[in-house]
């Protein structure tokens, strides 16, 4: 759990490390609070073509310059399926006729970052717009290794 909060959101009291269910935790020591560290949902678009499959590279911070599925973090009350659109909109101003989900996969957003919980989607065409610096048609990789948003892997 190294970079999580160390103080509690109900009454910024101290966290404190606690072991529960076999599990490490983070608990406030004057109101109980607990933070589970419970995976933060995403939804990402497997865009695929003659066997080649759309990755977009981060223009921004954080990890400007990896690779990622084209992507992001669902609002509160979005469905993935919505959240994909959205995100596609956005991130490759392109706009899809259906968004179908197919799996999900748990990742870390970076390194040492927090669970995330991704819902995988296929969807269609892509135009590359601003957000990403640039948008590319690789060989799928998926099966060989893991591709999930912000790890840079
Ligand atoms: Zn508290």
């Amino acid at each position: 759990m190294s970079g999580a909060p160390k103080f509690c959101v109900e009454c910024g009291g101290r966290l404190a490390v606690v072991r529960e269910e076999g599990r490490t935790r983070r608990r406030c020591r004057r109101c109980g609070w607990t933070l589970y560290g419970n995976p933060v949902p995403a939804a990402v678009a497997l865009i695929t073509r003659g066997g080649r499959l759309l990755l977009t590279r981060r223009a921004r911070p954080p990890y400007a310059g990896t690779w990622d599925l084209p992507g992001g973090f669902l609002e509160a009350g979005e469905r993935p399926e919505a959240c994909v659109r959205r995100e596609l909109r956005e991130e490759l101003a392109m706009g899809i006729r259906q968004a179908r989900l197919v799996d999900f996969a748990l990742d870390r957003y970076g390194p040492k970052g927090f669970p995330v919980l991704t819902m995988v989607s296929t969807a269609g065409n892509p135009v590359p717009g601003d957000r990403v610096s640039r948008a590319a048609a690789v060989r799928a990789a998926l099966g060989q290794r893991q591709v999930t948003p912000g790890s840079g892997r």
